[in-house]
């Protein structure tokens, strides 16, 4: 268990109460909000404390910023290339998937899956 830190507490409620998987200096710039005197550096070391207790999911990506996720219930996500932002696709393809590699005999503890391409919103604005 994590000492309990109010700057971790706002940090984490502000995830759970957003589903658009901000970067850090999103998460920063929401926070001081509530805290003024917090620091980028608190955010970021708050945020890898909270996802390596598996409190929110880091999601990375190459070169660009890291994006963070309080939703840590089995779910996929959708990166659009066009608008950058990330979408959650609620579908759970848990026990199909790992049967599927278990059958082969490993034996998997968890599993990353995305989808990229082109969101619904810019799907509108390309026929448009
Ligand atoms: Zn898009
Ligand atoms: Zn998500």
């Amino acid at each position: 268990m994590l000492k309990k830190s109010m700057q971790r507490d706002e940090i984490l409620s502000y995830l759970k109460s957003v589903n658009t998987h901000p970067t850090a200096e999103t998460i920063y710039m929401e926070v001081k909000k509530a805290i003024p005197d917090i620091s980028l550096a608190t955010v970021y070391r708050n945020l890898k404390l909270l996802s390596e207790n598996g409190e929110i999911l880091e999601l990375t990506y190459g070169s660009s910023s890291s994006r963070f996720d309080g939703n840590t219930s089995p779910h996929y996500h959708f990166v659009c290339e066009k608008c950058k932002n990330v979408y959650d696709i609620m579908m759970d393809l848990t026990d199909e998937l790992h049967s599927m590699v278990t059958r082969e005999g490993y034996l998997p503890y968890g599993h990353r899956l995305e989808f990229f391409g082109v969101c619904k919103d810019c799907c509108q604005k390309l026929k448009a």
